[in-house]
C-alpha cells in the first residue's frame, strides 16, 4: 500500500476514534451503585472509580453487618491506597433496590446474588455483576470486551425472557478464567484450540475477605478451591463462543483444570498446556498472543490496557509479585512458552484477581456499555 494511502487510512482511523471518545466523554456521568462494597472486590471497584470519566460512586451496599453504617466504618479496608473521602462519610445500604444509582456493579457471594441481582434486574437497574451466580445462564452475556463483546447483543432476549424492562445483567468471567482466555482467544483466533490443560497457583485474595484461615495456609498449599475447577472447565467454552441469533454456541475444545490455593496476596499464577488445529513456530505463538487487541484498545477505553497480553522471554518470569500490576493489573503476563511433548505448546501466566479477574473486568464491561449506549 502506498505510504500516503497508509497515512490517510491511519488518519481516518484516528479522528474515528478521536469523535468516539469525543462522543463518549460528552455523554452525563453515570451514578454507580457499588454493591458488596466492603468485600475485597467491592473496595477495588470504589478505588478504580475515583477520577472515572464516565462513572461516579453514588451509592453503597452490603450486608446487614454493615447496613446504616458509614461506609468507614463499617468496611475493613484493605488496599494499600487511602479510602477515597468521597465515600468514606457515604451510608452502607441494603443489598436491594431502590438505590440511587443508574447501574449497579454487583460483588456479592453467589448464593446472595442470585436474589438480589434478579431484583436489582427487575426493578430497571443494569447489573455487572463479578459473582458466579448468572455467568452459565443461557440468555446472560459472559463477557470480556476483548473477545466477544458481541455477546451483548443477549441483552434483549434476557430481557424478554425474564420481564426485565429496562434492567439487565451481564457477568464477567471467574477470575482464573479471565487470565487464561485473554491467552486462549488468540491461539483459537489464529490456529484453533482443540485442548487445554490448566493448573492454577491461585491467591490468597480469590477467596474474599477474611478468606482461607491463617493457619491453613501458612506454610501450605491447598489443592482444593470448592467449585473452581468446574468454572475454568466450562466458562472458557461460552466466552469463546458464537453468538448465534439469541444464544451462545459453545466453542468445542475441552478443558482439565486442577486449582489450587497458595500462599500469595494477589494473582493467580496457571501453567497451561494447548492442542491446537494448525501448528505454528514457537515465534507465530508468541506474535499471536502479543499482538492481541480488541474492541476496548480500538474505543481507546479508560481501564483498557494497552496491550491485554504481555509476552515476557526471561526465563523465570511472570512471577505474582513482579508482574501482576502490569498495565495496572489489566493485562495477562505470559511467559516459558515452549513446545509440549504431549500436547503442542505449554506456558505460564498470570493475571491479578481482583483487578483484571474482578473490578477491573467489571468496570470494563460497565465502560463497553456506557460506549454502546447500552448504560
Ligand atoms: P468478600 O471480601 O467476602 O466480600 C463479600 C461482600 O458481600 C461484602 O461486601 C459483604 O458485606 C457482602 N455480603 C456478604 N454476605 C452478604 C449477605 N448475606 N447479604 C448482603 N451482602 C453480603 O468477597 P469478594 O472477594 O469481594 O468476592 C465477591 C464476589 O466476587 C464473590 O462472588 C466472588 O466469588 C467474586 N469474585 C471474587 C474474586 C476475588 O479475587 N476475590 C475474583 C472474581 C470474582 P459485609 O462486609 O457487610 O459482610
Amino acid at each position: 500500500m502506498p505510504r500516503a494511502t497508509r497515512l490517510s487510512l491511519r488518519g481516518a482511523l484516528l479522528y474515528r476514534e478521536e469523535r468516539i471518545g469525543w462522543a463518549v466523554m460528552t455523554k452525563a456521568k453515570k451514578r454507580v451503585g457499588v454493591v458488596g462494597a466492603t468485600g475485597l472486590v467491592g473496595q477495588r471497584v470504589i478505588h478504580m472509580l475515583r477520577d472515572h470519566p464516565y462513572f461516579e460512586v453514588s451509592a453503597l451496599a452490603a450486608s446487614d453487618r454493615s447496613e446504616g453504617k458509614a461506609f468507614a466504618d463499617a468496611c475493613k479496608w484493605k488496599l494499600p491506597f487511602e479510602m477515597p473521602k468521597a465515600v468514606a462519610g457515604m451510608k452502607v445500604h441494603a443489598c436491594a433496590p431502590p438505590l440511587d444509582c443508574d447501574v449497579v456493579i454487583a460483588s456479592l457471594p453467589s448464593d446472595i446474588a442470585v436474589e438480589a441481582e434478579a431484583a436489582f434486574a427487575t426493578a430497571g437497574y443494569a447489573v455487572i455483576s463479578n459473582s458466579s451466580a448468572y455467568r452459565m445462564h443461557a440468555d446472560v452475556p459472559l463477557v470480556v470486551p476483548e473477545i466477544n463483546p458481541d455477546h451483548l447483543d443477549l441483552i434483549p432476549g434476557q430481557r424478554q425472557r425474564r420481564g426485565y424492562k429496562n434492567g439487565f445483567i451481564i457477568t464477567n468471567p471467574n477470575c482464573t478464567v479471565i487470565a487464561l482466555v485473554l491467552a486462549l482467544a488468540p491461539l483459537a483466533q489464529r490456529f484453533g484450540l482443540e485442548a487445554v490443560i490448566v493448573t492454577s497457583m491461585q491467591a490468597i485474595s480469590g477467596a474474599g475477605y477474611p478468606g482461607v484461615p491463617s493457619i491453613d495456609i501458612t506454610d501450605n498449599v491447598l489443592p482444593f478451591i470448592g467449585g473452581e475447577e468446574e468454572k475454568v472447565e466450562t466458562e472458557p467454552q461460552k466466552i469463546l463462543g458464537r453468538l448465534v441469533v439469541d444464544r451462545i454456541e459453545a466453542a468445542p475444545f475441552k478443558v482439565s483444570a486442577q486449582c489450587n490455593r497458595v500462599n500469595v496476596q494477589d494473582g493467580h499464577l496457571e501453567s497451561v498446556r494447548v492442542k491446537l488445529s494448525r501448528k505454528p513456530s514457537i515465534d507465530e505463538f508468541s506474535e499471536a498472543l502479543a499482538s492481541f487487541t480488541g474492541l476496548p484498545q480500538e474505543l481507546r477505553l479508560p481501564t483498557a490496557p494497552e496491550r491485554p497480553v504481555i509476552v515476557r522471554t526471561e526465563e523465570d518470569r511472570p512471577q505474582p509479585r513482579l508482574d501482576r500490576d502490569a498495565e495496572n493489573g489489566m493485562a495477562t503476563v505470559v511467559g516459558r512458552i515452549s513446545k509440549d511433548s504431549v500436547l503442542d505448546f505449554k506456558f505460564t501466566l498470570i493475571g491479578h484477581n481482583t483487578v483484571r479477574g474482578a473490578a477491573g473486568a467489571a468496570l470494563l464491561n460497565a465502560e463497553l456499555l456506557f460506549s454502546r449506549n447500552l448504560l
